[in-house]
């Protein structure tokens, strides 16, 4: 998940999908849309982030962290085999002696005491590279004082301050504009960092706890030439959209400066395009948020295989939340997710609030054992994509570290049952990966609000698709109508022919009762209604829709049952291809309750569509996550598998150690071999696909194949 969903809390709940049905929105607004969210290739001197076995230990320093001392901090990241060293460098105070005016020193910076300085020199002394992180949201009274323009002004004329004294700048003030991008511009030419990461980039921030926009001069100014009126006093969608157009603009004056400045360094900006890529964070989960065990691996997974010219990270925060910075999160589960990150294909990235010198110590080593394993190993990571030939196409993120709330339940279903029957997916949310490689995919699964657009060709070509509650736009026919339904209604199955999992088993739940409430880390919506949309009948189905019901008392339940002929599934063959279609969200009905019943349905559809069979297939416990990637400059196939046993509710333990694990995978492999146990594993070959076992895995091993 994205960090902050500020835009989206209210935004979210906006967002109309086609099977889940929310709270509608504001009228539309007037505006342009606002700029995309697709990050910006990187140059050839940028591909190192991705390319190379980049290790990040990220810092997000307290102003006193300044007098610390800087050389044994860079030590203690080195011993830590941390490779990128990404830490806080100014914005709100400078940790080195800035000369750029009210870019107040850190304690203890004087012109003889330049803590980003030494930190700088030591990190290049041991081939590390250094990453300068700036955070602008916060200035001093003085600053205020000397330049109330530049501040975020409130309707009555005063500039909000917080508790510790200090005051957010206006995006659209001169503050960022200018002042702010000389001090990058002084960090860079003095420390050449190989990063730039720009946090806080904005106005009305998850952070700033500002709900209303800002009535400087230059925001009522810039509102008036995008759309003709005055800006409103209270927070509307459109002023929301006017403060994406203006983030973007700001954005792109430091991203210009920048590459004119120093072409190989890499930018990442939290808020806005443009960017080099986004990062996503992974964080504790706090009730009453619901638990995403895969959370880490399906955003760097969506993040590298729809814009794999970008760079992305994951960052494992170790803090339990912004507002319980000394409580950290548990060793194993900051071992689990950075192992699922760099299978993945992320860097590993460690997040503290301070330095080296922790006060939890516990969590650090366990985030050292694991930066350690990648170094002992690090011919495995860089210059890796993931090999899966089952694509899930998602919905784009609906902001910078933002999504739907609501129609991310029905993605996050999907990729949990596939995962948990080891059936190797990439996600991507651009059909530009399937038009840039058609061959590349032996099945598409459509979630909802999926781009869609172009998969006709795909299919006429051949290919095979699942839609899971997204209509498809050809190959059936119009709908009769469409079910919102606050209650339960059924799938009877008919025919278990194609369904030989569903075996012993009548009804499935179709929609479940609602509304119900999503809870995320930072938003919060309403599901007013699930949907089944109605086709016509269909005699033989296999799957039928059974409406809602009488369900009590006991006595009386099902007295009123009704059988259909209504399609539950529509199976259709369109040119060379095939597509499955289920008129429900089976993904969402799964993200919330787990039946099982939905998981043997899915995968009997995924068997049906796979003209060739399982990639891999296995007969490891669900709770092992099995990752394929492919290294491109050696040629290896390379399996991960994470054991994710050690997760109890929202707790997380030791691992189980599990084995003997079967593994067949698909292709000829002259040998297999597991890097933890050092072992070879002896292949044999059975009808184009190699077969092995692992004996015993532990936390996480990956198996070499070549
Ligand atoms: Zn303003």
């Amino acid at each position: 998940m994205k960090r902050r969903d500020f835009l989206n809390v209210t935004v979210g709940a906006v967002i109309i999908s086609p099977m889940l049905s929310s709270a509608t929105g504001q009228a539309a607004a007037s505006i342009d849309p606002p700029p995309g969210l697709i990050p910006t290739p990187v140059g050839e001197a940028g591909k190192w982030f991705m390319n190379e076995p980049t290790r990040i230990g990220w810092f997000t320093l307290r102003y006193s962290d300044a007098l610390k001392p800087a050389a044994r901090f860079v030590q203690e990241v080195a011993d830590a085999k941390m490779n990128l060293l990404c830490l806080t460098v100014g914005g709100s105070f400078a940790f080195y002696p800035s000369a750029i005016p009210f870019h107040e020193w850190a304690p203890g910076i004087s012109k003889s005491n330049d803590f980003l300085g030494t930190i700088a020199r030591e990190a290049r002394s041991r081939n590390i590279r250094l990453g300068a992180r700036f955070d602008f949201s916060k200035q001093s009274a003085e600053s205020v004082k000397a330049n109330p323009g530049w501040f975020f002004t409130l309707a009555d004329g005063t500039h909000p301050v917080d508790a510790s004294g200090r005051t957010p700048p206006c995006i659209n003030g001169d503050f960022f504009r200018k002042q702010a991008v000389l001090i990058m511009k002084e960090v860079v030419s003095r420390y050449e960092p190989a990063l730039v990461y720009l946090n806080n980039f904005g106005n009305n921030l998850g952070g700033q706890n500002l709900p209303d926009p800002c009535q400087c001069a230059n925001c009522r100014k810039k509102f008036l030439q995008k759309t003709g009126k005055a800006l409103p006093q209270t927070m509307t969608d459109e002023v929301r959209i006017f403060l994406r157009h203006c983030t973007y603009e700001t954005g792109r004056i430091f991203f210009d400066e920048l590459m004119k400045l120093s072409p190989s360094t890499i930018l990442i900006n939290a808020d806005t395009t443009p960017t080099h890529g986004w990062h996503s964070e992974t964080r504790m989960v706090i009730a009453p948020s619901r638990l995403w065990l895969y959370i880490t691996s399906e955003a760097v997974n969506r993040q590298r295989t729809s814009y794999p010219a970008s760079v992305t990270c994951n960052n494992v925060t170790s803090y339990s939340s912004n507002s319980s910075r000394l409580v950290l999160m548990p060793g194993q589960e900051t071992r689990m997710r950075l192992f699922q990150a760099i299978a993945h294909g992320s860097p590993p990235t460690y997040v503290a609030t301070g330095t080296m010198q922790q006060d939890d110590q516990r969590d650090l080593t366990s985030a050292k054992e694991v930066f350690q394993w990648h170094a002992r190993n690090e011919d495995l990571f860089g210059n890796t994509i993931n090999p899966a030939k089952v694509l899930i196409l998602t919905k784009p993120e609906s902001a910078p570290r933002g999504r739907d709330i609501v129609i991310q339940q029905s993605l996050r279903g999907v990729y949990r049952i596939l995962t948990e029957n080891h059936i190797p997916i990439v996600v991507s949310e651009t059909m530009e990966t399937i038009t840039q490689q058609p061959g590349r995919f032996d099945l598409v699964i459509v979630t909802p609000g999926a781009p869609i657009q172009g998969l006709e060709k795909f299919v006429s070509n051949g290919g095979r698709v699942l839609y899971i509650g997204e209509e498809p736009a050809f190959a059936i026919p119009a709908a009769v109508r469409v079910h919102d339904l606050t209650n339960v209604s059924y799938v009877e199955v008919k025919d278990q022919h194609l369904f030989p999992s569903l075996k012993g088993l009548t009804y499935l739940m179709a929609t479940s009762m609602c509304p119900y409430t999503v809870i995320d880390i930072f938003s919060k919506a309403e599901v007013k209604t699930m949907r089944f949309i109605e086709y016509p009948e269909e005699k033989g189905t296999s799957l039928s829709f059974v409406p809602p019901m009488i369900e009590n008392p006991a006595e009386v339940s099902q007295t009123d049952l009704k059988h259909t002929e209504i399609p539950a599934v529509l199976l259709r063959n369109h040119g060379t291809g095939r597509i499955a279609y289920l008129p429900w969200d089976l993904g969402a009905l799964y993200d919330r309750m787990a039946i099982p019943s939905h998981a043997n349905l899915l995968t009997d559809l995924v068997d049906h569509l796979l003209p060739k069979g399982r990639q891999l297939e296995s007969d490891a416990h669900s709770s092992v996550e099995m990752v394929l990637a492919y290294q491109q400059s050696t040629g290896r196939h390379l399996l991960h598998l994470i054991n994710l046993s050690g997760q109890t509710q929202n707790n997380y333990m030791d691992a189980i150690s599990m084995g003997p694990i079967r593994i067949s995978i698909n292709g000829r492999f002259k040998s297999a071999k597991a890097r933890e146990g050092n072992t070879g594993l002896p292949v044999s070959y059975n009808n184009g696909r190699s077969e092995f076992t692992l004996p015993l895995l532990k936390e996480y091993e990956v198996i070499v194949l070549e």
